[in-house]
């Protein structure tokens, strides 16, 4: 595999970073004020994002957040694996959000076309691509659960998009720290599907077990 260069041999995907980042320096500069009260107080995020590594799916933008105000674990298909799983990377970060920043509020975020939930149905060869294949394996829940339903065969991925946002609000309650803010009432757990085709957000309510959208007209 060869990447594209330019004249210069420099790597033309860098080199579109590298401009961006000069567009950034100067907007830097511009907004130098809001920048520099960031860095000298605490950070003080409203929300703990759990997303998706999609890079079609991006947080800042759909909840048109400023720096500062998301917390962020993006993974592949937006997986909470349950306490007591041998992975420390999402209970760190729940812990450090709810425990140390005072965020009171969860939002697990899929999308629909997720590769990481397409993944499972079309199996990874044995002996291939071992860690994607151990992690994948969080989505295989809400895997079962729709192929017991019965669900058509075009309906399947968005069902089991959905199913599996469920699935990681009982993950997230699987944390003591959650637990406890849930049933205290100090902290909101939930769930939203990204539609990248219409960008709207439907949530998922889980009281009645229905999903809706997040706001009632369209955009645009
Ligand atoms: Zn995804």
């Amino acid at each position: 595999m060869t990447t594209k260069t330019n004249a210069e041999g420099i790597d033309l995907d860098i080199k579109d970073a590298m401009e961006g980042y000069e567009r950034f320096r100067q907007r830097f500069g511009r907004d130098k004020a809001f920048y520099s009260r960031l860095a000298q107080a605490k950070q003080k995020p409203k929300l703990l994002w759990i997303g998706c590594c999609d890079s079609r799916v991006v947080p800042s933008q759909i909840t048109s957040a400023d720096p500062g105000e998301l917390f962020e674990i993006r993974n592949i298909a937006n997986c909470v694996p349950p306490c007591g799983a041998d992975e420390d990377s999402v209970g760190a970060a729940i812990e450090y959000a709810l425990g140390h920043l005072g965020i009171d509020d969860i939002v697990v975020c899929g999308h629909t076309g997720c590769g990481g939930i397409q993944a499972l149905l079309e199996p990874i060869p044995p002996g291939a691509e071992a860690h994607l294949g151990r992690w994948v394996d969080y989505t295989r829940p809400a895997h079962d659960l729709i192929r017991a339903a019965g669900i058509e065969p075009e309906d399947m991925l968005m069902a089991t998009v959905a199913a599996h946002i469920q699935f990681q609000l009982d993950n997230l309650m699987t944390y003591d720290i959650v637990r406890k803010g849930v049933e205290e009432g100090r902290v909101g757990i939930h769930g939203w599907l990204y539609e990248m085709e219409t960008g709207e957000v439907i949530v998922y309510n889980r009281a009645s077990g229905e999903w809706r959208a997040l706001v009632e007209q369209p955009a645009g």
